[in-house]
């Protein structure tokens, strides 16, 4: 028997039918972005020279996809390398926020270093949060096809165990069935990241996770995205500003940089 091409053997692409798309740019309100560098402002006034911090961005919960505000938890301090989060930490953070709004991703800041983009150690970062931050977003979207090979359906009161050994799924139904498709509903998150810096740049990226209800395959990926701002009428009032010169006198510690150990990062 003659084989055919190669290409002819490969199976038929999995159906996916779209229900809902995740974010492609994040979309920030001035009161959260003016936030941010006055974070960095303060640093430098109140500790008295740059280092890096991070914060979660916060959004209602019923527009998970516009950040509205920054929340500073308490940063660790750490002589080594930039300070590391771990999921206690952004979960009892969450515990303290109001039950309207949830986290949709996070900032950092690297002061004045001449880094202006995400360094390694701020990817292992972003996977503590991208798990923690898609599990309270997950929303269907798409429906998948599950492919499956040798699918077996069995009638209803007409089987028994050993009719279950042979297939890699079994379907048993009320009524002879010979051939069946499955779909299953593949659910997704995402998690904004946003680093900053003392200048006034800035540079952002997607991420996001998705996973099969029944298959559990799970994709990982993320994209540079466009920052838009999207004014809500919310200004940064001389409260809001005596709050966060509290914040940062409380919760940050001062970590002076060690340029010969940030090589590499
Ligand atoms: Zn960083």
């Amino acid at each position: 028997m003659r084989l055919k091409r190669l290409a002819d053997l490969k199976k038929p692409a999995q159906r996916e039918i779209p229900l809902a798309d995740l974010p492609h740019e994040i979309r920030i309100t001035p009161f959260a972005r003016e936030k941010a560098y006055t974070i960095n402002k303060l640093v430098r006034a109140i500790h008295g020279q740059s280092y890096e911090w991070y914060g979660f961005t916060l959004a209602w919960r019923r527009q998970p996809e516009v950040i509205v505000d920054i929340g500073l938890p308490v940063n660790e301090k750490n002589q080594d390398q930039y300070v590391s989060l771990a999921p206690d930490q952004i979960a009892a953070f969450r515990e303290a926020l109001p039950k309207a709004m949830l986290i949709n991703g996070w900032i950092h800041s690297h002061g004045d270093l001449a880094l202006q983009h995400f360094s390694r150690v701020d990817a292992a970062n972003q996977a503590t949060v991208l798990d923690y931050v898609t599990a309270q977003l997950w929303l269907p979207v798409a429906k998948v096809e599950v492919a499956i090979q040798d699918l077996v359906c069995l009638e209803e009161g007409r089987w028994t165990e050993a009719d279950l050994r042979p297939g890699s799924v079994t379907l048993i139904t009320d009524v002879p069935v010979r051939t069946a498709r499955l779909w299953e509903t593949e659910y997704g998150g995402f998690c904004f990241a946003i680093v900053i810096g003392d200048d006034g740049w800035h540079d952002q990226e997607i991420h996001y996770k998705k996973r099969g209800i029944l298959s559990g395959r799970t994709f990982v990926s993320h994209q540079s995205a466009n920052m838009r701002l999207v004014p809500d009428g919310r200004q940064l009032t001389p409260s809001d500003r005596e709050e966060l010169e509290e914040a940062v006198r409380t919760r940050l510690s001062p970590v002076p940089y060690i340029p010969a150990k940030l090589e590499g990062l």
